[in-house]
């Protein structure tokens, strides 16, 4: 039968071959033996062999076993199915790996039998990694974390990728011939749109932030990267739009931006940002107040209850304030313990007043802390604007001069700027700077106050009392530098200094042949709670060689009370020391009985501003015999403070007080006076 078909072929021989040839890609004719029985020029060139030496041979003379033998599956394919058989296969050849697409069809005899088979092969190698590049582009474009938007010419949505789909909420179904513009937030919607039309064609690249409004109804921050792709007549074909989500940038930089203008722990704004807004203010021409709150005691809430409960204290007056200011109003933190408010409108003073009487009075409402009630009060500062200062700084300072002003006249008070506080304020600047030096200077110095047993008026005791002998102002009086001393932290290294001097001019006093004093010394709050009392009071003692029991501490009323458990120990610690204790200007604060009974104390000292006016005022009076009946009931001996005049002696006498203090029988002298001034009244026990 081969034979038929080789006849059949060879009577058409010429035809047959120029029909071949013509074919472009490799063409041939096999019998069922897989025997080549004609072929063409673009076989031969492909496989490298002359017609002759492929002619008669067969698919496994040409090829290497492995191709061949697949090949022939594909053949036998024909035969079995008798029909057509298209399939692909990879051929090593010299420009490399190639991959065909095959094409056979069977040859029949005239028995209507296959015979053999003519196929056709092309390289598809190109298709083929086209195909591939295609799918990778799809996958990159699918899996990319930026969205990606193929628009047409018209700007109308073809593609978009799952990250966009993502970001949006919208699938590409819904978005396919839509112009993007439509998804813009509202208040921007402009803005793509009408930049695309401009800039994207004019420049070809368009970059800048939108804002999306997602289909979950939310407005999303966008960076976008707009570029235009142009066919061969330069004609606009399609623009490709990038995006970045900028959702969790722009939370890290409002979280940035909180850490710099706000005061973490209050949530309130920092001085930074609460000066900025002032400075709007006084740009914009608005005519306000502003307000500076100082806790007057803070720092002693954190030494006696720990900082966690200063934070509570702080976090809560600045709910209080808020709750009390207007929308409008802006409060902020300025300092570890200072607030401040803007507020506007000044016209009025009076209704200025009333509104920083309430923010006072709402600062000192007990606040319930571990168990106990704190109590803070603060101090505040008032300035006007633009009438004291046009600007934010003047403003600022002017309020804190205020502020110090209000200070210096005791806790929970405020005034209102003027500009002689301004001087004052360089005039406290100045003393502070001065009383750094003045110890190194040897400026300080103490005079002595004797203290008189009332019945023989002979002398119980000497007060010291500092004096500060300054260069230029002369001696400063203890009121005026002690307060700035405990702000600044100086009464530290002073105290220190007062008591080491006191116990060493007593001995010396004792040591010249002089019968032995009480000397006294007053011991400052901060002093007392700083936590070397102790050793400090222990040390004097050492160096000096003085008996411990001629030693007598004063301790403020206020500053016992503050925190009484642990100042029952810490007088239990001194009281081992076996020095005397004494409770200096008793009835200025709110002792508790309960406590003054488990205090260690030796001795109650009458404050001077209830001796001042005893003869005339019936509740000073009252006051006065209160105080030594309290004394009476707790065994301790009673002194009464500024005692002027004989009628107060006599009242004092009368209501069975032990001591008297004052101008009446001795004023604060130098150390070298009082050698004489005991003379006068022999000194006896107390
Ligand atoms: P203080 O401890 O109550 O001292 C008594 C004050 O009353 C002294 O004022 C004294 O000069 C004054 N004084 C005494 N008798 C009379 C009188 O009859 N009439 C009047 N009008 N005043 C009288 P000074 O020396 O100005 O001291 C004031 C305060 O300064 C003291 O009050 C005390 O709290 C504090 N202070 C003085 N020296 C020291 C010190 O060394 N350390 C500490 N921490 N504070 C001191
Ligand atoms: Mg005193
Ligand atoms: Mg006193």
């Amino acid at each position: 039968m081969a034979q038929d078909m080789a006849a059949a072929f060879q009577s058409k021989e010429r035809e047959g071959r120029a029909l071949l040839d013509a074919i472009p890609d490799p063409a041939w004719l096999v019998d069922t033996d897989a025997r080549v029985l004609a072929t063409n020029a673009a076989f031969c060139r492909n496989i490298g062999l002359p017609m002759d030496a492929v002619v008669g041979k067969t698919t496994f003379d040409l090829f290497p076993p492995g191709t061949a033998a697949q090949l022939r599956e594909a053949q036998l394919r024909v035969y079995r199915d008798n029909a057509p058989v298209r399939d692909e296969v990879w051929f090593d050849t010299n420009a490399g790996r190639r991959l065909y697409e095959f094409l056979r069809v069977p040859v029949y005899g005239t028995d209507g039998k296959a015979r053999g088979l003519a196929g056709v092969a092309w390289d598809i190698t190109l298709r083929f990694e086209a195909e591939r590049r295609q799918r990778l582009v799809t996958q990159v474009f699918d899996n990319s974390t930026e969205g990606l938007l193929i628009l047409d010419a018209q700007a109308r949505v073809i593609l978009c990728n799952r990250a966009f789909e993502h970001t949006s909420g919208y699938g590409l179904a819904e978005l396919a011939g839509h112009d993007p513009g439509e998804l813009a937030a509202p208040q921007h919607l402009e803005s793509l749109l009408e930049r695309l039309r401009d800039e994207v064609t004019t420049q070809d690249n368009w970059r800048g932030e939108i804002w999306l409004h997602t289909r979950a109804g939310r407005d999303r921050p966008l960076w976008c990267n707009i570029n235009v792709v142009r066919d061969e007549q330069n004609h606009l074909q399609n623009f490709i739009v990038q995006t970045t989500d900028l959702t969790e940038r722009k939370a890290a930089e409002a979280r940035i931006k909180s850490l710099a203008t706000r005061d973490q722990m209050t949530g309130l704004p920092n001085r930074h940002d609460f000066g900025r807004v002032l400075g709007e203010w006084l740009g914009n021409g608005r005519r306000g107040t502003l307000l500076i709150f100082d806790l007057d005691n803070l720092g002693r809430i954190n030494d006696g209850f720990g900082h966690e409960a200063g934070d509570t204290l702080l976090r809560a007056t600045g709910t209080r304030l808020r709750h009390l200011l207007r929308d409008e109003d802006v409060l902020g933190r300025l300092g570890s313990d200072q607030f401040g408010v803007l507020t506007t409108g000044n016209s009025d003073t009076g209704a200025v007043e009333a509104i920083v009487r309430k923010l006072l009075d709402a600062i000192a409402q007990p606040l319930p802390i571990d168990g106990s009630e704190v109590v803070s009060t603060a101090c505040a500062g008032i300035c006007l604007f633009p009438g004291d200062g046009t600007d934010a700084a003047t403003l600022l300072r002017n309020a804190d001069a205020a502020m110090h002003s209000a200070k210096a006249a005791g806790p929970n008070q405020f005034r209102f700027f003027s500009h002689k506080m301004n001087r004052e304020m360089a005039e406290r600047l100045r003393l502070e700077s001065d009383l750094r030096a003045a110890l190194d200077r040897g400026e300080f110095l103490l005079h002595y106050q004797p203290q008189h047993d009332l019945e023989s008026h002979r002398v119980v005791g000497v007060e010291c009392l500092l004096r500060w002998r300054h260069p230029e102002l002369g001696v400063v009086p203890p009121g005026q530098f002690i307060p700035l001393a405990e702000e600044s932290g100086l009464i530290l290294p002073i105290g220190r200094w007062v008591l080491a001097e006191a116990c060493r001019q007593n001995r010396a006093w004792q040591d010249a042949g002089l019968p032995p004093w009480v000397v006294a010394v007053n011991i400052s709050a901060p002093q007392f709670h700083d936590g070397s009392i102790v050793e400090q009071v222990r040390e004097a003692l050492a160096v000096s060689g003085l008996d411990p029991r001629w030693l007598e501490l004063e301790i403020t009323e206020s500053v016992i009370m503050e925190e009484p458990e642990r100042v029952v120990t810490l007088l239990g610690q001194l009281k081992v020391l076996g020095v005397r204790l004494s409770i200096d200007d008793f009835g200025t604060g709110y002792s508790s009985l309960a406590y003054l009974k488990r205090f260690p104390l030796d001795k109650i000292k009458i404050d001077r501003s209830f001796v001042t006016d005893l003869e005339t005022n019936a509740n000073d009076a009252a006051i006065v015999r209160m105080v030594i009946g309290i004394a009476k009931d707790l065994e301790l001996k009673v002194i009464a403070e500024g005692v002027e005049t004989a009628g107060q002696r006599d009242f004092l006498h009368r209501h069975r007080c032990d001591q008297i203090q004052g101008f009446y029988l001795s004023r604060p002298a130098p150390a070298e006076s009082i050698p004489d001034t005991v003379a006068a009244f022999p000194p006896t026990q107390p």
